[in-house]
């Protein structure tokens, strides 16, 4: 059954989040002819804003929710550009509020201060002695000292196991080493969030699209590629439900967690440099409880927001809250519902994304526990599952302890003599890696590769 009959020369672009949309706008504005398959109903893949109590005021980035370093990077000055309104991170860094489990009472701002300096402290003593660790999780024991406090060990673990996404036992030693300033830079860099949510963002690089130039609910099982060189369309792209797609191309901008699952069949299969690659890098998990409540019982001026952290007992790979009702109105101008996010990586993760009722119960224990005199219970919640989803299996590439130089730029590299192309957040490279400006970037890059190609066997470009 062929349920859309493209040109045969129509690019097909597996994935319809920021990869696979930037690489679809970049060859349309080429005259390409393209055709996104995505498996979700929906645009936007990772980046995903959802309106928790339906009334327009709770804008919550169950996804990607971040731009850091604004200045430099482009998803703001595309946003800018069509006029969306950002504002600062309330994340901070220093400062942060603690809430022990254990003492049932708030550590205060010294104790969060402390455990971040005592990082900076011994950071370039470490870090000349980086080959000494095997994992992350030995630097920043080695960082902590003999009898390291509670807090310290949460605080450090927490905040590194969310910027990477995996467990630090399983992280690469160096990547606190290489991330570290920016952590500290977060606020001199300027991280924002933008009001509305990044739902605008795949408003704006779907604009450009026609509705027969998506098909959504199709999830790619199989990619083939003709043997004979001569063969037109080399490239046929087959869904479970039994659609076949032809193409002069195939860009697969599907996350790390779906390559690593092998739920797409390569044929011929992918190159052995290629597969070890994709099993040696990490995919973590990182997951959102998302709340909005009548009152924003949780800031002691009430005008003010604020972030806070609960330190469980035993200590174990918790989240934080970040209070995001600045930027949980419809757009420029509009006021936002008080709204929470807690966020959490690792082992928690995917505890929550398997047991989402679970997850928002203890949520609002914690909460509960932390403000008794002031809580009140959320008007709705949304719990993300990104680790449970098979269109995502995880939440963002990092640096495993197998990760070797060169498998992200293996990853990206084009397979079946140029006819698959790789894009994606995992396919990117130093500040380019595992955020949503990564995705934009191989998108472009991959689509250049295809024009390339074009431009040696085509004189003249179609013109779709
Ligand atoms: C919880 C969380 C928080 C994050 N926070 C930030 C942040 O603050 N800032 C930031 O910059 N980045 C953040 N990220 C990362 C960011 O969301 C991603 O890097 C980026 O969105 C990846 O885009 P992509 O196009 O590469 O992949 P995706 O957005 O995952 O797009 C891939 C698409 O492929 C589709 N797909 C999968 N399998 C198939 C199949 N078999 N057939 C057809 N379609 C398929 C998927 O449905 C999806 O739409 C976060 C991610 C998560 C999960």
């Amino acid at each position: 059954m062929i349920a859309t009959k493209p040109a045969s020369n129509s690019v097909l672009i597996v994935g319809g989040g920021i990869a696979g949309l930037s690489a679809a706008k970049r060859l349309k504005a080429n005259g390409i002819p393209v055709l996104v398959l995505e498996g979700r109903d929906r645009l936007g893949g990772r980046v995903h804003t959802i309106d928790v109590a339906g009334d327009q005021t709770s804008w919550i980035d169950m996804g990607a929710a971040f731009i850091d370093d604004h200045q430099t990077n482009s998803v703001f000055h595309l946003l800018n550009e069509s006029g969306a309104e950002v504002r600062p991170t309330p994340v901070r860094l220093f400062g942060q509020r603690l809430f022990d489990q254990r003492s049932s009472r708030w550590l205060g701002r010294r104790a969060s201060v402390s455990a971040i300096g005592k990082l900076g402290w011994r950071f370039h003593k470490l870090r000349a002695k980086s080959s000494d660790f095997a994992s992350l999780h030995e630097r920043i024991t080695a960082m902590l000292g003999a009898r390291p406090k509670r807090e310290d060990v949460y605080l450090l673990r927490s905040m590194l196991e969310l910027l990477h996404g995996g467990p630090a036992e399983n992280t690469h030693p160096n990547v606190s080493a290489k991330n570290y300033w920016e952590y500290l830079n977060y606020q001199e860099k300027g991280t924002v969030m933008i009001k509305g949510g990044y739902r605008l963002l795949i408003d704006l690089m779907s604009e450009p699209l026609l509705d027969s130039e998506v098909v959504l609910g199709q999830e790619v099982e199989r990619i083939s590629i003709a043997q004979v060189a001569s063969a037109s369309p080399p490239a046929v792209v087959e869904t479970s439900a039994g659609t076949r797609f032809e193409g002069s191309h195939v860009i697969v901008t599907v996350p790390l967690g779906v390559l690593k699952a092998e739920s797409i069949t390569f044929d011929p299969p992918l190159p052995a440099a290629k597969r070890d690659a994709i099993q040696r890098i990490g995919f973590g998990h990182v997951e959102k409880v998302a709340l909005t409540f009548t009152n924003p019982f949780w800031r002691s001026d009430p005008q003010k927001p604020t972030d806070f952290f609960h330190v469980p007992d035993p200590v174990a790979p918790h989240g934080m809250f970040i209070d995001v009702s600045p930027v949980a109105g419809s757009g420029p101008g509009d006021l936002g519902a008080p709204c929470l996010t807690y966020i959490c990586g690792t082992a928690t993760a995917q505890w929550v994304a398997d047991n989402p009722d679970a997850a928002v119960a203890q949520v609002l224990a914690d909460l509960e526990s932390m403000f008794p005199q002031t809580f009140e219970p959320p008007i709705a919640t949304v719990c993300s599952a990104w680790s449970s989803s098979p269109f995502s299996r995880g939440c963002y590439p990092y640096a495993s302890v197998d990760t070797r130089p060169g498998d992200f730029a293996v990853l990206g590299q084009p397979t079946h003599s140029g006819s698959i192309l790789f894009a994606g957040d995992a396919c990117g490279d130093g500040t380019f890696l595992g955020n949503v400006e990564g995705a934009l970037v191989s998108g472009e890059r991959a689509a250049d590769a295809v024009l390339d190609s074009f431009a040696l066997t085509w004189p003249e470009r179609p013109h779709g």
